[in-house]
């Protein structure tokens, strides 16, 4: 029997169900309800042979070309990888090396805590306030850098870009990553300070405002020398991370900014909607900039109601962490979808 000792001892992260019936309401993993765009799904079908019989681009230029232009950066200044969990993972493998402490929020990203401890990465989880605010004077004191998201997940939180700066501006020995898969939702992003902060790290996701989870591309944008660091570690570990395919749909759905734009304005204002008719029915919530609310109800059990949607084909997320036990993170689908959600949770709390 080979020795436990030859083994990498982890504790995996747990993603979101993916039921396997079709007639779910799916609200528990903040994908996009609605479609790519159209050129994506054309995209798709023009797709020839050679994509698949031959190895993709390694440099993944075209996607690369194509998101710098959109961001106005340079391409030096761009790395795209398999969803942002693979370019946070590189960035962890490349950027956490001091031996100091890597510092993140008590109520984050939970992917954050499993990458530390499988690469071997000291850290230490930075307490929100009691109303889940990220507080920047937190993050002065010495580490190895630092990563959150902006909006905070699953707060739906944003902090504002000075705070962001204050962070960054404190930290010039330390690579700090902005995690940003929920920017387009709400919020201004930190890509502004890119040319100023030599330390800084925007990531960013196709899956949630560009409704492209399935297809996994992700992205980050930084100094050219941290980019070119990025690229020797991952051209150090596997050349091609990304499927021709993936890199062909990713231009794609760049090119159509307008559908991207009204796609990103249905999501806000349902959400906006919602979290009035929430309000309306006992729950409060942190003000989100995301496509989720992360809700509690002034009288019922948050696992009890999660148990209770489950059971009506209606799937969120509950967390069962001490700070959040109380909080159901609700995922902004559909018109459609939203009023079942909130016709059934009516129901339920007239009856119990
Ligand atoms: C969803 C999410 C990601 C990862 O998204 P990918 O699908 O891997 O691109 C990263 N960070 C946060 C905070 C997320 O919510």
């Amino acid at each position: 029997m080979v020795s436990k000792d030859n083994f990498r001892q982890v504790v995996p992260y747990v993603p979101g169900e993916q039921p396997k019936e079709n007639d779910v309401i799916k609200l528990n993993t903040n994908e996009n309800p609605y479609p790519p765009s159209q050129g994506v799904m054309e995209t798709l079908s023009h797709i020839d042979n050679a994509s698949f019989r031959k190895y993709p681009d390694p440099d993944v230029s075209d996607l690369v070309s194509e998101i710098a232009d959109y961001h106005n950066v340079n391409k030096e200044k761009v790395f795209v990888g398999v969803g942002s969990d693979d370019v946070l993972a590189m960035c962890f493998l490349t950027f956490f090396n001091s031996g100091r402490q890597v510092l993140f929020p008590d109520i984050t990203y939970a992917f954050y805590k499993v990458w530390a401890d499988l690469f071997k990465i000291n850290y230490r989880e930075v307490p929100l306030d009691e109303d889940f605010n990220i507080v920047p004077s937190d993050y002065l004191a010495e580490n190895g850098g630092i990563v959150f998201p902006n909006p905070n997940a699953p707060t739906g939180l944003v902090m504002p870009l000075d705070r962001v700066e204050e962070i960054i501006s404190n930290n010039p020995n330390n690579v700090v990553i902005v995690d940003e898969a929920y920017i387009d939702f709400g919020g201004e992003s930190a890509l502004s300070l890119v040319d100023r902060y030599s330390n800084l790290i925007v990531t960013r996701t196709f899956s949630k405002s560009r409704s492209m989870a399935g297809m996994r591309i992700g992205y980050c944008m930084g100094n050219e020398k941290l980019i070119s660091v990025l690229n020797s570690v991952k051209f150090s570990y596997n050349s091609y991370t990304m499927s021709e395919v993936a890199i062909k749909t990713g231009v794609a759905s760049v090119k159509d900014d307008s559908y991207f734009q009204r796609i990103v304005g249905k999501i806000t204002e349902t959400r906006e909607k919602t979290k009035e008719a929430l309000t309306d029915l006992g729950f409060t919530f942190p003000d989100s900039s995301a496509n989720f609310i992360f809700a509690k109800h002034n009288r019922i059990d948050a696992e009890q109601l999660f148990n209770a949607l489950k059971e009506n084909k209606i799937f969120v997320r509950h967390f069962d962490l001490p700070r959040i036990k109380d909080y159901l993170r609700i995922t902004i689908g559909t018109e459609n979808e939203m009023k079942a959600l909130l016709d059934f949770l009516k129901k339920y709390i007239e009856n119990n």
